[in-house]
């Protein structure tokens, strides 16, 4: 590794951080890569990527490794895992056409304190936002809460420039809000998974910070009757900016780790929030109020920021909260249309009580992602075994309902070997002959969305 191509670029071959950088936040099973790069400019980038391609080296990109799919760690042999961390940079805050460029390795949390400092904010908030970049979430096309109101980072991508995996660069997209001009590369590499080029430089659109906002917490007895809510507040054309969904033994999870108030005696929570004109967003939670309170819902109003900044601690909390319930966990991010939200959460408890597993849910219900989490014991194999066939089986009643088996965590290599539940040989076919286009010696984070 102590190539002259490579001299004064930050690498390292110490076991502590080949250690270090072959986990994510899923628990998949990897193996260590034989260096860790941090580059510092996309001319470092390309250095590495080169000199991979022709020394027989993968290449896994990596932002910050909160990936749930395995999609950031090594797989297979003679890997070097090329970490954004040290281009963080915000390039280019350009107000007049509200645009934001950026190196990959921001963390999403901080453009969004700056951006907002301004007056303007970047709406893709994953609930891993203080940690995240602004790259992986390109790579899987994250989403986050406000999701149902503005979309998902896919929408908010103008530009990528990237390196290709034998060291040339690509310009995709543009500085323009439309533009229809042969095939979309751009859209091809978000959601890609680092499998088809490493991200190095990102355009995204802003937008202005609403007026006002509005956060209500709605507590209800009958799980069922949550889910109902939901649809029944989208349907009666109100889209808030956030709908997200908690299940009992998620706040219970929550309280016991990190106690913040939230009522244990209920089956399910419904966080709300809106946002917009002072006058409007008042006469929409006015109306959600009434639907909830028809269902048999109790909303309660968050007083001031300090109160809604507790309630979103609280539900940014639930993933680590969810470990001191057990070592391990099966967690899916499935995704169902949204009228089948109450379906979708009768059938997840039904699964539970009938194989006495814990099941515990939570998400993005407002654009019908759930996080679904298995509750099982990696160690325990035959626990484990029965976890891996609920999930099997969550996934068949997702796919029935005109869902996909994942809204925004991606395939990585924890869900390759579902992916052919959902996509069909023909379509799958199209994507494997892309790849090749892109990275035809398979250079690029072997091992994912494929297997
Ligand atoms: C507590 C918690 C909450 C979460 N909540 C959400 C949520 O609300 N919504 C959501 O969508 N996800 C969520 N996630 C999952 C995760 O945060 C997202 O998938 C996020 O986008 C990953 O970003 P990262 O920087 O950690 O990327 P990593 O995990 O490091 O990598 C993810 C993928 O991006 C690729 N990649 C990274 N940088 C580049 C680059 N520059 N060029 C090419 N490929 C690249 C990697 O190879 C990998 O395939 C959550 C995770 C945790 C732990």
């Amino acid at each position: 590794m102590k190539n002259p191509p490579l001299s004064g670029i930050e690498i390292s071959t110490e076991k502590e951080d080949l250690i270090c950088y072959s986990f994510d936040a899923s628990n998949a099973e990897a193996t260590m890569p034989q260096a860790v790069a941090w580059p510092r400019n996309a001319e470092e980038v390309v250095k590495i990527i080169k000199y991979a391609s022709e020394n027989a080296f993968s290449v896994v990109p990596r932002g910050a490794g909160t990936g749930m799919a395995g999609a950031s760690v090594p797989a297979g042999t003679n890997c070097i895992v090329l970490s954004f961390e040290k281009m963080r940079k915000i390039l280019d805050i350009d107000t007049k056409n509200m645009t934001v460029t950026v190196e990959p390795g921001i963390v999403n949390g901080k453009l969004q304190k700056e951006l907002e400092y301004l007056g303007y904010f970047y709406p893709p908030d994953p609930a891993s936002l203080s940690v995240c970049t602004i790259g992986g979430n390109v790579a899987t096309n994250a989403g986050g809460p406000r999701a149902v109101k503005y979309g998902v980072t896919r929408d908010y991508v103008m530009g990528i420039e990237a390196a290709l995996p034998d060291g040339s660069m690509i310009h995709t997209g543009g500085r323009t809000y439309k533009k229809a001009v042969g095939y979309d590369l751009k859209n091809l590499l978000i959601g890609s998974e680092g499998t088809l080029a490493l991200s190095t430089r990102i355009r995204l659109k802003m937008l202005p910070l609403p007026e006002d906002i509005m956060t209500l917490l709605v507590l209800f007895k009958n799980i069922e009757a949550s889910g109902t809510a939901v649809s029944k507040i989208i349907s009666s054309k109100i889209i808030p900016r956030t709908m997200e969904f908690m299940d009992r033994l998620a706040i219970e999870a929550i309280e016991n780790y990190k106690p913040t108030g939230l009522p244990t005696d209920v089956e399910a929570i419904l966080l709300v929030e809106l946002d917009g004109y002072p006058a409007t967003i008042k006469k929409e939670a006015e109306r959600i109020v009434d639907i909830c309170n028809t269902l048999g819902g109790e909303a309660i109003v968050a007083e001031d920021d300090m109160a809604r900044e507790r309630l979103w601690e609280a539900r940014r909390s639930i993933s680590p909260a969810l470990y001191h319930i057990k070592p391990s966990k099966i967690n899916e991010d499935i995704v169902v249309p949204r009228d089948k939200i109450p379906t979708i959460l009768m059938d997840l408890r039904r699964l539970s009580e009938e194989s006495g597993i814990s099941i515990i849910s939570f998400g993005h219900a407002g654009d019908g992602n759930i996080h679904v989490n298995v509750m099982v014991d990696k160690n325990n194999k035959e626990e484990y075994a029965k976890g891996m066939e609920i999930v099997k089986r969550i996934f068949e009643i997702t796919l029935k309902l005109g869902g996909s088996i994942s809204g925004e965590h991606g395939i990585g290599i924890t869900k390759a070997p579902y992916i052919g539940m959902e996509i069909k040989e023909k379509e799958l076919g199209l994507m494997k002959g892309i790849k090749g286009i892109f990275d035809p010696k398979g250079i690029m984070n072997p091992g994912k969305i494929f297997g």
